[in-house]
């Protein structure tokens, strides 16, 4: 079984320092629904700018870097007693980094670990399941949130609320309505219906995976996601509890079975601050998460798979030349273009670029990848230098490879050429999960910018940053070859 530590090192340092997509775009639109000029869409640009520069600068989001809980599904074969330590070397190492604050205090003595390891800390569950690769989930649970978590036994004659779905609303409402801003609001709240005491607390924090907005496919439950939703942001409580139209960016409900004579309610409260993050791993196989740091592309080398998962934006002809036209040779963003300037700088920064035409489709108003197999990217060659300089760009996914100037460019700044499989347009629109913006459509819907998220896009490192180019390789033996097949 292959050394995890680091890949856990690095789970860890992207989950403290980075928020997930969702979750910050969840907070950018409740943003956008509170007044101007209150106290709300200050706390909330607050969050944002720290949001941006806890990424720019990977530091920890917030001081309480909380519990970290793991969720490990394990193919069969594969050593628990392994993992553990894996998990918790990673997590000494990580805390050690500063990625993580020690939190880790003896309950009897008082006294801190220092390292974040005691008993039963970090918390970790295993589970053993039928795919053929590793996933691990971390979510990072601050002490504040974990505070207002609140559990409850139905019925509760302070609420007139009943064993039913309509007494287990009234309770969540309560739960909201006496955690004010003390979770750090707003927050996302997973619950679970049922169960024990111990397993409804388990299930209600496993709802803090489901990304925000994904509904739970019991009907209704579902509906009672909503509802929930809606009138807990009715209560008026807002941001850190300063009033406001958002109080909670999300509820997410599960149903246990339970005992005839007990029906328990559980819900875990957890801060705007969700930090979780999800590394998988197949035997040979490399994931990376977007955005990518300078020292997991140093890691890589030509031959490596890897699968890419996160947001990449989509740049051939026309969008390169725009962008060492307009911003990079220009010296001077032109006024009307800064808007543009600063998306591509956000989205590019630690990002991919992928040579890509595609076709796609809209449906109900929403794009959707048809087909997006990887453009030939040698015509790139004049521009991915300046591109992969100015825009800290870690990884270029195309085919057929680039030249000397992109692969001295890949050893200064650190980034790497991946090929992905020409004319595997389907396989790859596949792993396209999420078309999230389009910029620049006046190019045409092949040279327009696509910004979409993908999940476990294959490719194959052909230029690392030490140097090496495999189409370089190839080249020159099979030049040989040509050479001694025509007797020259
Ligand atoms: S509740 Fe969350 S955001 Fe607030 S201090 Fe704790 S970890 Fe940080």
């Amino acid at each position: 079984m292959e050394d995890l530590t680091q890949h856990f090192v690095e789970l860890v340092r992207r989950a403290a320092t980075d928020l997930p997509s969702d979750v910050e775009n969840a907070i950018r639109e409740a943003r956008n629904r509170e007044d101007p000029g209150t106290p709300a869409t200050a706390v909330l640009d607050t969050i944002l700018e720290n949001v941006e520069l806890a990424r720019k600068q990977s530091t920890p989001i917030c001081q309480d870097t909380g519990t970290p809980i793991f969720y490990v599904y394990y193919p069969a074969g594969w050593s628990t007693i392994v993992l553990r330590k894996q998990i918790r070397d990673a997590v000494a190492i990580a805390t050690e980094k500063a990625y993580l604050r020690p939190n880790a205090v003896d309950s009897l003595t008082g006294r801190n670990s220092g390292n974040n390891l005691g008993d039963d800390f970090p918390s970790i569950h295993f589970h053993e399941w039928a795919e053929d690769y590793l996933k691990v989930d971390l979510l990072l649970k601050g002490g504040g949130c974990e505070n207002v978590g609140a559990q409850y036994k139905l019925p509760d004659a302070r609420f007139k609320a009943g064993r039913d779905l309509d007494g287990v609303r009234k309770v969540v409402l309560d739960a909201v309505l006496d955690a004010q801003g003390k979770g750090c609001a707003p927050g996302i709240l997973g619950v679970a219906i049922g169960g024990d005491r111990g397993s409804g607390y388990i299930r209600s924090k496993e709802q803090l995976f489901r990304p925000l907005g994904q509904r739970s496919q019991k009907p209704e439950l579902a509906a009672l996601e909503e509802r929930i939703y809606e009138e807990a942001n009715q209560l008026g409580i807002g941001p850190m509890g300063l009033g406001g139209n958002t109080t909670v960016l999300d509820v997410q409900l599960d149903a246990l079975h339970r005992l005839p004579a007990s029906f328990f309610l559980s819900v875990s409260y957890m801060c705007w601050a969700h930090r979780r993050g999800t590394l998988t791993y197949r035997d040979g196989e490399i994931n990376l998460t977007i955005p990518i740091s300078e020292e997991e592309i140093r890691a890589l080398r030509v031959g490596d798979t890897v699968s890419l998962s996160g947001v990449m934006l989509t740049a051939r002809d026309a969008a390169h030349k725009y962008m060492v036209e307009s911003f990079i040779r220009s010296h001077q963003v032109p006024p009307t273009e800064r808007e543009m300037y600063e998306r591509l700088k956000a989205d590019l920064d630690g990002g991919v670029i992928y040579h890509c035409g595609p076709v796609v489709k809209k449906e109900n108003g929403t794009w959707r990848f048809v087909a997006a197999g990887p453009t030939t990217s040698i015509r790139e060659e004049v521009y991915e230098p300046e591109v992969i300089e100015h825009f800290n760009v870690k990884a270029v996914i195309g085919k057929g490879g680039m030249g000397p100037n992109t692969l001295k460019a890949c050893q200064a700044f650190g980034a790497v050429y991946l090929q992905a499989v020409g004319g595997a347009a389907s396989l790859i629109a596949n792993a396209v999960v999420e078309v999230l913006d389009v910029y620049k459509m006046e190019f045409g819907v092949p040279e327009a910018f696509w910004k979409i998220r993908v999940e476990n896009f294959p490719a194959i490192v052909t230029m690392d940053s030490h140097g090496r180019s495999l189409h370089d390789d190839v080249l020159a033996k099979s030049s040989e070859v040509f050479k001694r097949l025509i007797g020259g």
